[in-house]
């Protein structure tokens, strides 16, 4: 019996009329799984989406990360009524934004200042005018598939060569502007050093994804992280941690501070970029880093950056709410267990189906590649089964099961799934592999 979806259908036609493509993020489009109308959610409440036709799913999508704590969940809800009682926006200082400064503080010790904005694009696009005005410099290294929001600098792919001048990955961004950016691919150190020893001297930072969320969750390899810290600092440029992703994603603090797998060596970046869960669901980034470099910032410095909305109470209550949650005792540990649980049940029932899989699993994410190699870096991520994931993509929707359309994106725990979630979404995709 197939799922009834005419609602959705009859709202996508009409979105279509007055939202262009549909939807207010290219992502949310069925376009890299087929095609099709998206499904239109109407409610949310812990791990469980339900759509405008009335079907429920297990929701894995996580609002791309930021749901950690499941939807609806009891303590941030309260925390954003509460502010909107309050009054929703003041253009003022308030004591919650020192209040949430210093928790972030807390647990990312590299940050001496920090500075609120309003999205993941904001904080990455002003670590780089940040950067560029401690320096000096202009140009920014970045690696191959680590997506770093849609500010111009990091819409730049790589040219042709292991290691070359950038190319617009987006109509609307100057040659010139693309030509600041060099590209080189993840997990791969003499690239780096090639393009440090080409344009080191005009290099401001090098920014980077330390575990990437964008091809997959892929791990830095064992001293791929360390390398790139030491080259680029040896060059006289800053790095860049985007953690917009993993910040408080894999336990309650960043990758500078992670230090669960007995491989991967933290280390502490010149700035950090953050949003996502910081904002416990609603709008919100942030960006921070060494005092004398953050001192480069309007008012104290020349480099500019506002926001009417940055710091609302609005966002930074929910952010101190869902870092409240987070503080519980286990629940990464619990989100760890049934990620696990689930990887090695998928990896079970795709083997027996002869189904080639490969899963990424870090903690209580990971990502499905349809392949029979590993994926450690953008190529190995490209050179997999997208026909294939879409046709997967869509059984598990058919029941009940939500993913990211993307064979990319990860798959994420929240405190909410339950052990039953887990059974029943193995069962799913045991169903699925048998019929790819
Ligand atoms: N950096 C990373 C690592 C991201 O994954 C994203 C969003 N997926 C961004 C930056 C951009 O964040 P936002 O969508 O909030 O602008």
């Amino acid at each position: 019996m197939s799922m009834q979806r005419s609602r959705s259908e009859a709202l996508y036609a009409e979105a279509l009329q007055h939202i262009v493509g549909g939807v207010n993020s290219p992502s949310r489009s069925y376009k890299a799984v087929g095609g099709g109308a998206p499904v239109f959610m109407k409610r949310a409440e812990g791990a469980y989406f339900y759509d405008v036709d009335d079907n429920r799913y297990i929701d894995y999508l996580a609002a791309y990360g930021p749901i950690i704590t499941g939807h609806a969940h009891p303590h941030i809800t309260e925390a954003i009524v509460r502010a909107a009682q309050n009054g929703i926006l003041y253009g003022t200082p308030t004591e919650l934004e020192i209040q949430m400064a210093r928790m972030l503080k807390e647990a990312i010790p590299s940050l001496d200042k920090v500075r609120f904005v309003n999205s993941g694009t904001e904080a990455v696009m002003t670590t780089i005018r940040v950067a560029r005005a401690f320096t000096k410099r202009n140009k920014i290294i970045k690696f191959a598939g680590c997506y770093h929001g849609h500010s111009d600098l990091v819409l730049v792919a790589a040219g042709s060569g292991p290691s070359t001048l950038g190319i617009p990955d987006s109509a609307g961004i100057p040659t010139s502007i693309a030509q600041e950016v060099i590209t080189v691919p993840f997990n791969n150190l003499p690239a780096l050093q090639e393009a440090l020893e080409r344009w080191g001297d005009d290099t401001a930072a090098v920014m980077i994804e330390p575990i990437v969320g964008n091809f997959g969750m892929v791990m830095p390899e064992p001293g791929f992280l360390e390398g790139v810290c030491k080259l680029t600092r040896e060059a006289g440029a800053l790095v860049i941690y985007d953690e917009v992703i993993t910040a408080f994603r894999f336990h309650y603090g960043t990758s500078q501070t992670f230090n669960v797998f007995p491989d991967f060596k933290a280390i502490e970046p010149d700035l950090t970029a953050l949003g996502k869960i910081i904002g416990g669901g609603l709008p919100i980034g942030a960006y921070g880093g060494r005092k004398e470099i953050m001192e480069q910032v309007a008012p104290l410095g020349p480099a500019y950056q506002a926001g009417t909305m940055a710091g609302n109470p609005a966002s930074i209550s929910a952010g101190i709410a869902c870092l409240e949650v987070l503080q519980e005792a286990g629940v990464y540990d619990r989100m760890n267990d049934l990620a696990t649980t689930l990887a090695e049940g998928l990896r079970a029932s795709a083997a027996k189906h002869g189904v080639p899989l490969t899963i990424n699993q870090i903690r209580g994410s990971f990502s499905t590649h349809f392949c029979n190699h590993p994926v450690t870096n953008y190529d190995e991520a490209q050179d997999t089964d997208g026909e294939i994931f879409g046709r997967f993509f869509k059984l598990m929707l058919e029941q009940g099961i939500n993913l990211a359309p993307s064979k990319y994106e990860a798959w994420f725990l929240t405190t909410a799934h339950t052990k039953d979630d887990i059974e029943v979404t193995i069962a799913a995709a045991d169903h699925a592999f048998s019929r790819l």
